[in-house]
């Protein structure tokens, strides 16, 4: 038996154009792909989340394709320390490919499977997939990290070569997944304490139309077409970040911008990891948030009193998605209007999305509440009536979430625009020392 090579998959759940995988493959010819349901993450999560049962799912269909390549998926449910040192003694592999993964908290995790792994003479070899740019690819003149977005993504598209968006080719070396005559099972979502979601699940075909109108689109929150839906299959790799920006390239221009942004907040987070549980800017730390227990749950519940700030917490509930303009209207009211740290809202999204990522909703609730790089100043309080008439001038969006809009059922605004928008620049203010 020649020496085997294990492949672990985290946010990068396909079997093509893979850079780990394929270079894994191209490198080693028995390689056994793994994955771990980490306990450290499970075990925070609510027990019927939607995306378990996604993971679950696409986990399956993973498993399904590498048997009929005559190999399988090693799947362990654990704490990745202990399942490391379990895989280590079981297989005895040489090598462990993987792809980078840029959160904190899979930063520290892959210190020690490094360390641990080099102990035992087991090279970990990491790659690039999950991003277009990583970590310094994009940087200033200086050598330092941008943190304004324009100058970023001009930047970014300087460096864009037909090169960085080329497939690698993983679904083309099959032969080379370590064979495996006695198949595993994946391990049931009741096993692991969970149960199936309710929740449709975003498909993950790429929908070349939505693409090409999606600069006309992409801010009308009535319209299911208007934006792509594929924030879940980029969080969990299930497509392929260089395929979508090779595929819009030609299309739309404003859509490889929010693909840029998506680069964008993970080298912010790469740079000052920081930002993950406190203010991108020091200073804003002091600012004293009024945290009104009652009032975040109304907001939670869509019983604002205002309407489109209602239909978008009841979308979220409902489907685990918000269109992108009315996450920064809800957002900038918890943090403007109700005084709210913006972390409570943070932690909020981060439950209910199914597209979550900690890079992009931390950069979007910094960018909200004018903590952030490059925010929105902090004297800007959107007006949620003003974005209701621009952006759902007929009402369409909130009829459908707040059917009761309009008659004696519904709630009464929670506060007064004006009074909260003076309380807004006044405690800014105050913390700020303006
Ligand atoms: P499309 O509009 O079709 O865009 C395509 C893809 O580009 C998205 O799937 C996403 O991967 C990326 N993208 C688009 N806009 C942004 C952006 N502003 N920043 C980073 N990437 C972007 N996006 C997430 O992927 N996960 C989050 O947890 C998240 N939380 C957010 C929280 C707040 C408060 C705000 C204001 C924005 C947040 N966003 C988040 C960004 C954006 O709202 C979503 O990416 C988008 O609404 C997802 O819908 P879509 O897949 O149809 O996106």
């Amino acid at each position: 038996m020649s020496k085997k090579t294990l492949f672990w998959f985290r946010r990068d759940l396909r079997l093509h154009d893979n850079t780990g995988l394929f270079k894994a493959l191209s490198e080693e010819k028995n390689v056994l792909p793994v994955f771990i349901l980490d306990t450290n993450i499970l075990e925070k999560l609510e027990k019927c989340d939607a995306r378990v049962t996604f993971l679950h799912q696409t986990l399956k269909g993973l498993k399904q394709k590498l048997q009929q390549h005559g190999s399988d998926l090693h799947i362990e449910y654990g704490e990745p320390k202990a399942v490391w040192k379990k895989l280590v003694n079981t297989h005895q592999p040489t090598a462990v490919y993987a792809n980078t993964d840029y959160e904190p908290y899979a930063r520290t995790r892959d210190a020690w499977v490094e360390k641990f792994l080099a102990e035992q003479d087991i090279t970990f070899v990491r790659t690039k997939d999950h991003i277009v740019f990583e970590k310094n690819e994009v940087l200033k003149a200086d050598g330092t990290p941008y943190t304004v977005f324009t100058p970023y993504s001009r930047k970014w598209r300087e460096h864009l070569t037909p090169a960085d968006l080329a497939p690698f080719k993983s679904e083309d070396l099959p032969q080379n997944y370590a064979q495996i005559s006695k198949k595993t099972d994946t391990p049931s979502l009741e096993s692991m304490g969970f149960s199936q979601s309710s929740l449709t699940l975003p498909g993950q075909d790429i929908d070349l139309k939505i693409i090409k109108n999606y600069d006309q689109t992409r801010d009308i929150p009535s319209l299911n077409t208007g934006t792509s839906h594929l924030g879940l299959h980029l969080r969990f790799g299930t497509i392929s970040i260089r395929n979508l920006v090779h595929q819009s390239l030609p299309l739309n221009d404003t859509y490889v911008s929010e693909l840029c942004w998506r680069d964008f907040y993970q080298q912010i987070l790469w740079h000052f990891p920081h930002a993950a549980d406190k203010p991108f800017r020091a200073k804003y730390e002091a600012i004293e948030w009024r945290n009104m227990e009652g009032e975040f749950e109304k907001w939670c519940n869509g019983q604002t009193g205002y309407p489109i700030v209602d239909a978008g917490m009841r979308e979220l509930n409902a489907t685990g998605y918000m269109h992108n303009r009315v996450r920064m209207i809800t957002a900038s009211f918890l943090c403007k209007h109700l005084l709210i740290d913006w972390r409570w809202g943070e932690a909020y999204f981060a439950k209910k999305l199914l597209d979550f990522d900690l890079a992009a909703n931390n950069g979007g609730w910094q960018w909200s509440a004018g903590t952030g790089c490059d925010a929105a100043p902090y004297f800007r309080v959107f007006n949620p009536e003003a974005q209701q008439k621009k952006f759902d001038p007929k009402f369409e969006y909130i009829k459908k979430w707040v059917p009761e809009f309009g008659t004696d059922a519904y709630v009464q605004p929670m506060v007064e625009h004006k009074i909260a928008r003076i309380r807004a620049l006044d405690t800014y203010k105050q913390g700020l020392g303006n």
